[in-house]
């Protein structure tokens, strides 16, 4: 079938292959990476290979840390205000969906939050552009809105330190690293299976936690002990690794190149069809998270049983905003959109 999931995500073939070969005896150590320690020199090397890789693709700065966590990108929405809320215990917030608000709900809990733009207004359907001004701890952003299909496509400049969530998008497109004091994913979308959490934090950032606070929860930790404070999530560290080789294999840029191509491919079809649509502003969709919809309940309902008979599953879209919504992920091959789009043709001429 082609995976259509928003997440965790249909993962690049060759990567399932190389796993399963080396599952049983890896590199003829005559253990899985499952049962690896994780101060064992052939874990070690695998959280090296993965964070050179990852500092290499992503063409990291000097000056930052790469940190590999658990408990997904929502734990974030903890550790941000707990570490870095600490001078007036304020944070500015730009809205921009569901994502953005879960991370002010918990934000909340530790700090004074300011929502200073917002595209609400807008049912969430474009990204606000208009200069921001802020004098918080920090200014949070979500870069790919999952649900709602927009993207940011210029960083916010700003003179407080910015952190932004890039969970649905990173790795999809080149990232200028250095205009960011913060960026956080989880891995189950772009960069392999769900229990690791990437984190990339400007290293001055880490002089702001306060003495109290638990071990786990503090950045410092985990850039100290190279994120081998305690069992990281060595299999989903090790899926990743596999990944990055992956893109790194093709070049990166082959990969930019064919998830511009899938996007631009369905949002051309949808803009002709005279039977599905998508609802966003045309400079700030997504390239990741594609909603459609045929306007009823009803119809889309059959499309999507359509699709399913079709090996098109994971189409439906998030119960918050309904209709149909294409996840076009670096592993989704283009064949998978080709017959996506075939599927969409054939309903539209009546097929059912
Ligand atoms: N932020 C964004 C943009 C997401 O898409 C998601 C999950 O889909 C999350 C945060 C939450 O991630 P997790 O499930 O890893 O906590």
């Amino acid at each position: 079938v082609f995976n259509f999931s928003a997440g965790p995500a249909v993962l690049p073939v060759p990567v399932l292959l190389k796993a399963q070969s080396e599952l049983l005896n890896y590199q003829g150590s005559g253990q899985s990476v499952l049962e690896l320690s994780h101060r064992s020199a052939l874990f070690e090397t695998i959280l090296n290979e993965t964070e050179s890789l990852l500092r290499e693709l992503l063409e990291v700065p000097d000056g930052y840390h790469v940190l590999f966590l658990q408990g997904g990108a929502t734990l974030q929405f903890s550790m941000l205000p707990l570490n870095l809320a600490t001078n007036q215990h304020l944070i500015d917030f730009i809205d921009t969906g569901s994502w953005s608000q879960k991370a002010i709900q918990d934000a909340q809990v530790y700090a004074k939050t300011r929502i200073i733009a917002s595209s609400a207004s807008n049912l969430y359907r474009s990204i606000p552009t208009d200069p921001v001004v802020s004098d918080a701890d920090y200014l949070h952003i979500t870069w790919n809105n999952t649900l709602e299909g927009t993207t940011y496509t210029h960083v916010p400049q700003v003179d407080v330190p910015l952190v932004a969530d890039f969970s649905s998008s990173i790795l999809s497109e080149p990232i200028d690293i250095s205009q960011f004091d913060l960026i956080y994913a989880g891995a189950q979308k772009n960069l392999g299976s769900a229990g690791m959490t990437l984190v990339i934090i400007k290293d001055d950032l880490l002089e702001r936690t306060p003495a109290l606070l638990g071990s786990y929860l503090r950045y410092d930790t985990h850039a100290t002990h190279h994120s081998l404070y305690n069992t990281p999530p060595t299999y989903s560290i090790y899926l990743t690794k596999l990944v990055l080789e992956w893109i790194k294999e093709q070049g990166f840029e082959t990969v930019v190149r064919r998830n511009r191509q899938q996007a631009a491919a369905l949002y051309t079809y949808l803009d002709q069809s005279t039977l599905f649509s998508n609802a966003v502003a045309l400079t700030d969709r997504s390239r990741m998270n594609i909603p459609f919809t045929t306007g009823q309940t009803d119809l889309d309902e059959q499309f999507l049983k359509f699709a399913e008979r079709n090996q098109l599953v994971n189409l439906k879209g998030h119960r918050s905003v309904g209709g149909m919504r294409a996840s076009l992920y670096n592993a989704m091959p283009t064949s998978g959109v080709d017959a996506l789009l075939d599927a969409l043709h054939r309903f539209e001429q009546g097929e059912r």
